[in-house]
């Protein structure tokens, strides 16, 4: 089972309630129900972000916020965290990190 689809919009996070796929051939966003697999070019939304991007159809800031938003779903996903420590050594590939006292 894979975990519950968030909204894509950063620092939203609330459940997907559709799916966003961006047709890069026809330069077409489509909105759909939530997809079964998270595709590549997919980009969940919850119901706010949704409703908003269909209720202002066509206004260039909805456009702009969509392009970015596909922009930001097509990237890979970002790199692990770098571990909370501070690096006190490193030899060849090896760092050493001394993680701060709790
Ligand atoms: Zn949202």
């Amino acid at each position: 089972m894979s975990p519950a689809r968030r909204c894509s919009r950063t620092a939203c996070g609330k459940p997907a309630v559709a799916t966003l796929t961006y047709v890069y051939a026809d330069s077409t966003a489509v909105l759909g129900p939530l997809a079964t697999y998270a595709e590549p070019h997919c980009y969940d939304l919850c119901a706010a972000h949704s409703d908003r991007l269909t209720a202002h159809r066509r206004s260039s800031d909805d456009l702009e916020a969509l392009a970015n938003a596909v922009r930001e779903a097509a990237r890979p996903a970002p790199a692990p965290p770098e571990p909370p420590g501070t690096e006190v050594g490193r030899r060849g590939h090896l760092r050493v990190l001394r993680l701060p006292d709790p």
